[in-house]
């Protein structure tokens, strides 16, 4: 039944893609004739309304002002033309420039947001379709066709119209078609300051150029001059890409399923059939950026209706080869590789770790990253770094420019792109006043901390890199609580040997000068693996084959870590920390992986720590179910709140929709850690807090509630945590929780009150 039905809609695509072919012909050469800027956006708008066959097409344009003027129309009064406007958001047209997505009603006067303008004469009709011009991820006006007749608009239709109405935004930015008045209106609107509220990650504010981890296309051109000169410059365009996909399968030494989709990605490049539409749009008059972008949009607008997810996933890699040609024939892909600006704010869509890492650290400033949270690793490496990050400003990618001015505030989570002088100079205040800030915590950092009813509190430090340890000093942390090894891991182009890593230790150790260091075992997997290890694609790598799961499968990768630590703390107490317990019997498998290598060791001579003291990470919820078997088997404890609160809340770490949802300052979730520090206490084995969670001091506050007396935490966080619990009581904060789970969650606003009321030092 599936086929053909999906033949019949392909039919009629591929009869509406050669239709648009027409229709960009007919408007190439009613552009080519007109004299004047109205004429040609007049000539424009009949030849659109010719094709589709409607008896009103119409075009708006946003002013300056944010409102929505009739440029030009056919079937509506002309004399309404520049006369009648919408407000933002009024009518119909303003509703489609608001959502930004398109709108269709075969009853326009009955739809509730139904703007009546009777000097345009259209009472007398039903059907509507409006479609918005979007460029650079604003709303440049709408394209409306209506007729008299009460219709639905068919989906080849409204694609149609999409394909056009990306043209007309390319024609309104590019000022190609509209008169100098118009085309210093949209420019100013394109370039205006614009402020977006998005979620501050890594705190701090930051100020510098914008950069593209994918860089957009650059404008260009939209109708060519030379036909045949664009379509020679599309057809080298495509063997181009044609040859870096090439390359890249020759590259990548990857296995079955991986290098499956990619043969598939090879055959779309060479698809006669994607080559050809591009080719019909080139012909028909578009430069050849525009023909690529031309057959993207229709692709795009069917992509939308497709439910297949193989065939959606296939028309995500056309959309993707798309983008790749146009770098290549825009020249764009040059550029990619350049170097960042002298101080550069970062935008990507995702960052992995790794990434983060290649680039100059001297140069990155800031980081907007659409899809990150507190707990990624992308954000627990910025915060290592000290790069201010802030999360989820999605339209970030569309507003800012190649360079643009931008500021980021890694506090309250703003935005503000190309941002006015006087905006400049409030930020200058903060960063000032943000150093000052610091000064005062690094003056308050050999005070005792303890809690007014003197519940003694000791704050350790997470660190990841060696820079991180100059923190160390100037926080006053008792030591580093968590070094995370796996970095190392994940940057290098192939596993460090056990020599490298027991320099990296060594210095660690050097560094920290007498202050202990728990070094966790890599927690590679998931987000975490180097390019080299070819791990095999996961559902669910959060919960896939990771941390001590993957250590003790692979001794060839764990011994050598082992061996390495043990070298390095010759003669001192050595901190070995698992990551990712499940069950008691995995500490037992790596225990004798530790035996091995101390037999390794003693066999050659070598000299041992003094000390060896093992530690668990309790971050599945298997393992905090079995705490009192677990803490049977090692000598100190260690929480992972990120994958702990994750594992709990089945709320993924990554997901900003689901992090926003279970904040971890949540009755239940306080209890279950309650019950993890009495276990602990029992045991008489220490326990320590290691979640990003407590680089908020208020959730710091309500742990101690919940009876956890040892931190470590971002190094950012430790000042701020030492003042606040300096000016709570324990006890007071324990009873009032007890009493937390009658209240309406979340109970953050109301326990925030509650520490207000108390005189807490919040931050
Ligand atoms: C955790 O899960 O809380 C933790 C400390 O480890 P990571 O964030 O590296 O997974
Ligand atoms: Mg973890």
């Amino acid at each position: 039944m599936k086929r053909p039905q999906s033949a019949r809609r392909a039919k009629a695509a591929a009869k509406a893609a050669g239709g648009i072919a027409t229709l960009l012909k007919s408007m190439h050469d009613a552009v080519a004739v007109a004299a004047t800027a109205q004429d040609r956006l007049d000539a424009l708008t009949e030849a659109i309304a010719k094709h589709v066959a409607s008896d009103v097409c119409s075009i708006y344009l946003r002013l300056a002002s944010d409102e929505l003027e009739l440029y030009s129309t056919v079937g509506l009064n002309r004399e309404a033309v520049h006369k009648t406007k919408l407000k933002w958001g009024e009518g119909l047209v303003g509703v489609v420039a608001e959502t930004q997505r398109p709108l269709v009603t075969a009853d326009a006067p009955l739809h509730p947001n139904f703007a009546y303008r009777p000097e345009t004469g259209e009472d007398p009709l039903h059907s509507f379709l409006g479609v918005p011009l979007i460029r650079s991820g604003k709303s440049l006006g709408v394209l409306v066709l209506q007729n008299l007749v009460s219709r639905r608009y068919t989906d080849e239709e409204v694609g149609a119209a999409q394909a056009v109405a990306t043209l007309l935004a390319e024609i309104a930015a590019s000022g190609e078609l509209f008169d100098p008045r118009t085309t210093a209106e949209v420019g100013a609107m394109l370039h205006r300051p614009e402020r977006l509220r998005a979620v501050g990650v890594v705190p701090g504010v930051a100020r510098g150029r914008a950069a593209f981890h994918e860089p957009p296309t650059p404008k260009h051109r939209v109708f060519s001059a030379d036909v045949d000169a664009e379509i020679g410059r599309l057809d080298l365009g495509i063997a181009a890409l044609q040859a870096s996909v090439d390359a890249m399968l020759a590259r990548e030494t990857l296995e079955d399923a991986p290098r499956e989709v990619l043969e598939a990605y090879r055959l779309f490049a060479y698809d006669g059939g994607w080559k050809e539409r591009m080719r019909a749009a080139a012909k028909s008059g578009l430069t050849a950026e525009s023909a690529v972008e031309q057959v993207q949009a229709e692709n795009r607008a069917r992509m939308a209706q497709i439910k297949d997810p193989y065939i959606r996933e296939r028309m995500h890699d056309l959309d993707d080869l798309s983008r790749r040609l146009l770098r290549h024939l825009t020249g764009a892909d040059a550029a990619a590789a350049a170097e960042l600006p002298e101080a550069a704010i970062l935008i990507a869509r995702a960052l992995g770790p790794a990434e983060l890492l290649e680039y100059d650290r001297a140069r990155l400033k800031g980081l907007i990253v659409a899809e990150a949270t507190a707990t990624s690793h992308v954000a627990i490496v910025a915060r290592a770094l000290g790069v201010p990050l802030v999360a989820g400003a999605d339209s970030a990618l569309g507003l800012a420019e190649e360079g643009d001015e931008i500021i980021i505030d890694g506090d309250s989570g703003d935005v503000l792109i190309r941002p006015t002088a006087e905006v400049i100079e409030s930020y200058r205040e903060k960063e000032a006043l943000q150093s000052e800030q610091q000064a005062a915590f690094a003056a308050e950092r050999d005070l005792p901390s303890v809690t007014k009813d003197g519940v003694a509190i000791e704050l350790f430090m997470n660190a990841g890199i060696p820079l991180d340890l100059s923190h160390l000093e100037r926080t006053g942390a008792a030591g580093v609580g968590l070094f995370r090894t796996e970095l190392q891991f994940i940057i290098g182009a192939q596993l460090p040997r056990a020599g490298a890593q027991e320099r990296v230790y060594a210095q660690i150790l050097a560094l920290a000068g007498g202050k202990p260091v728990v070094f966790r075992t890599a927690d590679l997997g998931a987000d975490k693996a180097g390019a080299y290890m070819k791990v095999k694609p996961e559902a669910n790598p959060a919960m896939g084959w990771r941390g001590l799961r993957m250590a003790i499968d692979r001794p060839g990768l764990f011994r050598p870590q082992l061996r390495a630590l043990l070298a390095a703390s010759a003669g001192r107490t050595a901190h070995i920390l698992f990551p990712m317990i499940t069950l008691p019997d995995e500490i037992d498998a790596a225990r004798a992986l530790i035996e091995r290598e101390i037999e390794f060791a003693q066999r050659r001579g070598k000299p041992l720590p003094s000390e060896i003291r093992i530690g668990a990470m309790i971050e599945t919820p298997a393992a905090a179910w079995r705490i009192d078997d677990i803490a049977a088997r090692v000598d100190f404890l260690s929480i992972g709140g990120n994958d702990l609160a994750q594992f709990y809340f089945a709320a993924d770490r990554d997901a900003e929709m689901t992090q926003r949802r279970f904040d971890p300052l949540e009755p239940g979730f306080l209890s279950f850690i309650a019950r993890l520090a009495e276990a602990a206490a029992r045991a008489g084995k220490p326990l320590t807090f290691c979640g990003e969670q407590a680089a908020d001091p208020v959730m710091g506050a309500a742990l101690i509630g919940a009876g956890v007396r040892r931190f470590s935490s971002p190094a950012t966080s430790i000042g701020p945590f030492r003042r606040l619990l300096r000016s709570i009581d324990a006890r007071g904060v324990a009873d009032w929780l007890q009493g937390a789970s009658q209240l309406k969650a979340p109970i953050r606003r109301e326990f925030t009150h509650y520490l207000a009321t108390v005189g807490a030092q919040l931050p």
